[in-house]
């Protein structure tokens, strides 16, 4: 993309709304638009990193060989008069009236309507397991919809749903999902760490939320330091095999982790002091096992070997997709602005032309711009008639990983300049040595988004 012909409507000013390091540099970058409290139009990009953050979701979930489906956006409140929870869910849930008088909502969830499509298709336990997600905007009329995609009333969600005959094949669904989640996690240059979590209005015995550590968090955390060492790293996991998945499971949640919900500081006085720590996370995620509560309220069940009729067991795994954007950005920026992971990065790569309308540092550009987009790179290149400063306080606002810089000095001995975003360490090379050198950065991520 040439800069020049972008839509990238940067602010130059604090916006005052503001209260979090993310929501500023999301309105400052161009990325988000407010158009009702909690309600954000994705500008072109904000919606490059929610689309990439999206397609990460997708490949993980193939991956662990879960099933993408699309459900709408409105529901009918039949369903959730069944399930009992029209009623329950209160004040959060969108209630909209059609001219027909129908009682409609905003799903704030889709619990109901999977178990719908299930029992109106499964009959045996033969086509189980089975799991089902889709990626679909949700609405919940939060009381303070705030910190911008952090907690908006409207946001993007992955939820994903098991279906299985019994507990054991459900508890496996369950440890699928973590290990999946931690996958996805780190393909976003995150850690988020699985935390012992609360029920809440899903309501269930097992659960664990996904929480990312940083000062604006919402949560209150307690952890011992050892989890932070943990990596999932490139490992070749089996989705199939119980036994891999249940280890990665008891590594990852073996050690204190909880949020406020859960925390029992007798349990938590046991760590050695030197390990203890109290912080504030952000929820990213949260994995449920609830057992058969769905599929016994609306008559979920399947026929089993003898011949007899079950209620399925079942789970839910959300993703808060839009809230991972924030999340990001608070875990990954500095005072110039956002520094994206090469993961999830926008563009891969910025080109800067110090010298706009000089004839070999133009052509220089241009040649640059086709080879990397030629490599199977998305470069964003500045040709903009304007001051170097200028082109350098927006890449560094944007946070785009790599950039280079091209001016008639260094080209003078064929040399163009590479830094690195987040060290901010530059090198001098050939045009033809930084794009090797960007090949090779961007390796692993090529690798995963083809693997
Ligand atoms: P919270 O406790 O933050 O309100 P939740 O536990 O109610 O979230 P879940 O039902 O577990 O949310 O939804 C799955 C994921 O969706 C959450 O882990 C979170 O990342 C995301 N999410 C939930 N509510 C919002 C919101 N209002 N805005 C943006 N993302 C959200
Ligand atoms: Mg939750």
């Amino acid at each position: 993309m040439r800069l020049s012909r972008y839509f990238l409507p940067v602010l130059k000013e604090d916006p005052k709304e503001a209260q979090i390091v993310s929501h500023r540099l999301m309105l400052r970058a161009g990325m988000i638009k407010q158009q009702a409290a909690g309600i954000y139009s994705w500008l072109p990009l904000g919606y490059k990193v929610l689309r990439r953050i999206e397609r990460i979701v997708h490949e993980e979930q193939q991956r662990a060989g879960h099933i993408p489906l699309l459900m709408p956006t409105l529901q009918p409140a039949d369903l959730w008069r069944e399930s009992g929870r029209y009623d329950a869910y209160g004040e959060e849930m969108l209630r909209i009236t059609d001219r027909h008088k129908r009682d409609m909502l905003f799903g704030p969830t889709n619990e109901e309507m999977i178990t719908d499509i299930f029992r109106s298709h499964v009959n045996s336990y033969k086509d189980l397991p089975l799991t089902l997600y889709h990626i679909q905007w949700k609405f919940r009329d939060e009381i303070r919809p705030r910190f911008g995609v952090m907690r908006g009333r409207e946001f993007l969600m992955k939820d994903g749903y098991n279906f299985d005959l019994t507990k054991d094949d459900a508890l496996h669904a369950y440890n699928r999902h973590l290990v999946s989640y931690l996958r996805s996690y780190e393909r976003m240059g995150l850690q988020a760490i699985p935390m012992r979590a609360d029920g809440g209005p899903i309501g269930g015995d097992y659960t664990h939320e996904f929480l990312v550590l940083a000062d604006t968090g919402e949560s209150e955390v307690f952890y011992d330091s050892e989890i932070t060492d943990l990596k999932f790293g490139d490992r070749d996991i089996d989705y199939d095999d119980h036994t891999q998945c249940q280890a990665v499971l008891e590594e990852f949640t073996s050690r204190y982790a909880r949020t406020d919900e859960t925390h029992d500081a007798a349990l938590f006085d046991q760590i050695p002091e030197a390990r203890r720590r109290v912080a504030r996370g952000i929820e990213v995620g949260q994995i449920f096992y609830f057992g058969t509560k769905y599929s016994e309220a609306m008559g979920a069940t399947v026929v089993t070997p003898d011949g007899s009729r079950v209620p399925v067991h079942m789970g839910s795994h959300g993703i808060g997709v839009s809230r991972l954007l924030g999340a990001i950005i608070e875990a990954s920026h500095d005072d110039k602005g956002i520094v994206w992971p090469e993961g999830v990065t926008p563009f891969h790569v910025g080109i800067v032309n110090l010298k706009q309308g000089d004839a070999s540092t133009d052509s220089a550009c241009e040649a640059l711009y086709k080879e990397l987009r030629a490599s199977g790179f998305d470069p964003l290149y500045d040709d903009r008639d304007e001051r170097a400063g200028a082109k350098f306080a927006t890449m560094d606002l944007i946070g785009l990983p790599w950039r280079i810089t091209v001016g008639p000095r260094g080209l003078a001995n064929n040399k163009v300049e590479l830094t690195s975003r987040k060290t901010g360490v530059s090198e001098e090379l050939a045009p033809q040595e930084a794009v090797e050198r960007l090949k090779a950065i961007y390796a692993p991520v090529f690798a995963s988004d083809n693997g």
